[in-house]
């Protein structure tokens, strides 16, 4: 049975117990409702730690008022469940009001890699994020956190906190798992009707077009009206479609990689992914 832990203080406790004894500690933050997404982050860091703690807390502060905070699903027991079978060693499970005392006065706001896209959809959610990932790492003071590049602007924002702020962990950034028919696998999956799980297959096929057209040297305002297109046609109402930076997500850096972001709404259930794209060279402006 994997060990269950509510309260902060004991959390850390079993942490520094564990890194005093010389054993290396993995932390996977999530918000539970666990699928093999999370299962590949959990995976990833048995095989490089000694120990690994799964935080499950579905964090109030980067919801906003009108966001599907009170749906969002709930299956601790579920979660316990498969994290038997992929070697998680602790469950982090607190209460809201021990990361959130009632008088709580303290956020960490990141600027840079928080603006734009989620940042402008989603105001105050990236305050919500690295105040919750602050608070997650005090609490479990661990030798890497690993995190999904399922959320792409979100890494970026992880690791500009703790860059900035000196936190001693290593951020590590896994590939993202997804359904045989492309579609990235998220919590917010189980929201769809069957037939807008069909639809949302367009946010892969999107990527993948945007993947086809930069590797041929399309401009990227080409390849930006295609994704839009190709979200368009499964109707798909479009938050943003996008290639930029990897690292800033301003516009393409010569030689730098890129990504392309996707983000869009089916019904009332929104849906965010994205894709790398290697660095172009040979002298080819892109844009
Ligand atoms: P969440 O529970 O949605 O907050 O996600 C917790 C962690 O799992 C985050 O670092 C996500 O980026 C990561 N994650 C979510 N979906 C996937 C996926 N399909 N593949 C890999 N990682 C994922």
């Amino acid at each position: 049975m994997v060990d269950v832990i509510h309260d902060p203080a004991a959390m850390r406790d079993r942490v520094r117990r564990s890194r005093v004894a010389g054993r290396r500690v993995g932390f996977v933050p999530t918000m539970g409702a666990l699928h093999a997404g999370h299962a590949s982050l959990v995976d990833r860091a048995a095989a490089e730690c000694d120990d690994v703690v799964v935080s499950i807390f579905v964090n109030p502060a980067q919801f906003a008022p009108h966001e599907d905070f009170n749906r969002y699903p709930r299956t601790l027991a579920a979660d316990c469940h498969l994290l038997e079978t992929h070697r998680a060693t602790w469950v982090y499970a607190p209460e809201v009001a021990a990361v959130y005392p009632p008088d709580d006065a303290t956020t960490v706001t990141v600027a840079g890699p928080a603006a734009g896209f989620e940042g402008t959809i989603r105001p105050g959610h990236f305050t919500g994020v690295a105040t919750v990932v602050c608070k997650l790492l005090l609490a479990v003071p661990a030798d890497v956190a690993y995190f999904g590049a399922k959320d792409w602007q979100q890494t970026l924002v992880v690791k500009r906190m703790v860059r900035d702020l000196g936190l001693p962990v290593t951020i590590a950034v896994c590939p993202t798992v997804r359904d045989a028919d492309g579609l990235a696998l998220s919590s917010r999956n189980a929201y769809l009707s069957v037939a807008e799980r069909q639809r949302a297959v367009a946010l892969a096929e999107a990527l993948a077009l945007a993947a086809t057209m930069w590797d041929a040297g399309a401009a990227v305002a080409a390849i930006e009206t295609a994704m839009r297109a190709a979200l368009d046609h499964r109707g798909l109402a479009v938050d943003y479609a996008a290639v930029v930076d990897a690292e800033s997500l301003g516009p393409i850096v010569e030689a730098a990689p890129a990504v392309a972001l996707v983000a869009g709404r089916l019904g009332t259930t929104r849906l965010i992914d994205n894709r790398e794209l290697p660095p172009r060279g040979g002298g080819r402006r892109a844009c």
